[in-house]
């Protein structure tokens, strides 16, 4: 910075601000610029390219420490030379350390290798930058939208008034679905004159949502952000299989009628976190339209199934749900962020109208507005991710890449139940598989289930420190157990049995450890 001897006088003040915009508005995303738009973009594609095609294990196990200093040493208000120096820096802070999802030893999440078709429909999406809530700022995206929304629905057989939207995520759809079920709720009880004693604030205290002990927490937390509390959620036992019982909600229902409680919603999960379980969703669809209840099938993760080949039965009877969560940024192979909440009758969405005079005024019935149902405003136009990935690919090709999941998670459960070291929970379902190691001691007798907790999330994190494969954790009756998440359709049996060498060795080591002994 040259060293003024006096303050700048206007001619040069002016100067230096036409300097500085002229060198901003070098980076609008504009016709002018449209040539240095493709070369940046460009120079950043081949640093995510280069850095893919040298990766050789999902993670280099940086320490959370080591990463803080090199972020914070970053001095965010000098900024770098150009884009090459900036990608270069990209690489120090985030680019090498990261967790690589596309590597076939990566086996914890429900993180999906991702398509290229998506990544192309990124590219454009982003430089477009439509948003979705209403037509004067996305026009044919909004199109886009509503025929993905319309196929998927239709996939899943829900009937002619089906609608939806696309959300951030599978919590999100859960809570809007949820938040559809409450104000259902509400509307049917004050409809009915028998019951005038139901009023808000009292009504919401008596609303009740029955749900899998094995289902996703954002049930609970949907509850509590819509103000009934985490006490509104019923866990229902689950059999051995982790499917929901469907005699004990049944039980759970009758009882909660002799309370005078009022059956908000049951949510079936299509495809649990850990167990991938499906529950009987046809049996549940029956006993919610018995009680009343709003019938919210969660099938984030089970939600591939219905461009499947193989497996698509598993979904039978999703059709009589009410509304339905798919995670599309699961088996469906997209980049993060896409999801959708599916709804059987459109005009359950009237729950999250509202009317704005600068965006959507009652009056402007003629054009189409997303906003109208969605709890966001300003959205990204996620769905192009599925529409260029169906264009080019087609739902049989995303299908046949989760099919090959399931193929291998069962060849992995056959390995680990054949292995006297490992015990294996459950038979896997969908494409997880849930396990621990507990091995004989060299008197031949077993780990305890104490050492055996401690031993798992042991071997876990010094597995993470290593880089070398990345796997999860979870509890099962209070236990501690490692977890498979499977994704990869180029993951191998023997990539996995080599992950399970790597735990197994691991596991030893540490059981060799002299307090181990102790
Ligand atoms: C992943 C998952 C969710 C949450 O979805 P996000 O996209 O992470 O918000 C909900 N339910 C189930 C069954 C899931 O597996």
């Amino acid at each position: 910075m040259p060293n003024h001897a006096s303050p700048p006088g206007p001619a040069t003040l002016c100067d230096s601000r036409t300097e500085l915009v002229k060198s901003a508005t070098a980076h609008l995303f504009n016709a002018r610029n449209a040539a240095r738009y493709s070369a940046q973009v460009l120079q950043g594609v081949e640093a995510a390219a280069a850095k893919v095609s040298r990766c050789t294990r999902p993670f280099t196990g940086v320490t959370p420490g080591e990463m803080k200093s090199r972020v914070d040493s970053v001095d965010l208000d000098t900024p770098l030379p150009d884009t090459a120096a900036a990608l270069e820096e990209l690489e120090e802070v985030y680019l090498r350390d990261a967790v690589y999802f596309h590597d076939a030893k990566y086996a914890a999440h429900l993180n999906c290798p991702v398509v290229i078709p998506a990544l192309v429909a990124e590219a454009v999406l982003s430089a477009v930058n439509s948003s979705m809530d209403t037509w004067d700022q996305s026009a044919g995206a909004t199109l886009i939208e509503r025929r993905l929304i319309a196929w998927a629905a239709a996939q899943l057989g829900l009937g002619a008034a089906a609608d939806g939207v696309f959300t951030s995520g599978g919590s999100q759809s859960n809570f809007q679905a949820l938040l559809l079920a409450r104000n259902q709720a509400v509307e049917w009880q004050r409809l009915d004159p028998e019951n005038d004693g139901f009023r808000l604030p009292s009504l919401l205290e008596k609303l009740r949502i029955f749900t899998s002990a094995d289902s996703h927490f954002s049930i609970e937390k949907s509850a509590s952000m819509l103000g009934l509390g985490y006490d509104a959620v019923v866990p229902v036992p689950c059999g051995p299989d982790h499917r929901m019982d469907p005699r004990a909600l049944t039980g759970k229902l009758a009882r909660a009628r002799d309370e005078g409680l009022v059956p908000m919603a049951i949510v079936a999960t299509a495809g649990t976190t850990d167990f991938g379980a499906i529950d009987p969703l046809a049996e549940l669809a029956a006993a919610a339209r018995g009680s009343g209840a709003w019938f919210h099938v969660d099938a984030a993760y089970g939600g591939g199934l219905m461009v499947s080949g193989r497996h698509r039965h598993l979904l039978d009877g999703i059709h009589r749900a009410d509304s339905v969560t798919v995670d599309f940024h699961k088996t469906f192979f997209q980049p993060v962020s896409s999801s959708a909440l599916l709804v059987r009758d459109a005009a359950t969405l009237r729950h999250v109208r509202y009317h704005a005079d600068y965006l959507n005024p009652a009056a402007a019935v003629d054009r189409p507005n997303q906003v109208d149902k969605s709890i966001q405003t300003t959205r990204r136009f996620d769905a192009l991710k599925l529409w260029l990935t169906l264009r080019i690919m087609g739902a049989g090709q995303l299908g046949a890449l989760f099919d090959q999941a399931i193929d291998l998670a069962s060849g992995v459960g056959e390995v680990l139940a054949s292995d006297p070291d490992f015990e294996l929970a459950a038979p896997p379902q969908l494409s997880t598989l849930v396990f621990r190691f507990r091995p004989l001691h060299p008197d031949g007798s077993r780990v305890s289930d104490e050492a055996a907790d401690g031993l798992n999330q042991d071997i876990r994190s010094a597995v993470f420190a290593s880089g070398e494969a990345v796997v999860a954790g979870t509890k099962v009756a209070d236990r501690h157990y490692l977890k498979f998440t499977l994704l990869n359709a180029e993951a191998t049996l023997e990539d996995i049995r080599g992950i399970l060498e790597l735990l197994r060795s691991t596991g030893a080591s540490l059981l060799a450890r002299p307090e181990a002994r102790a």
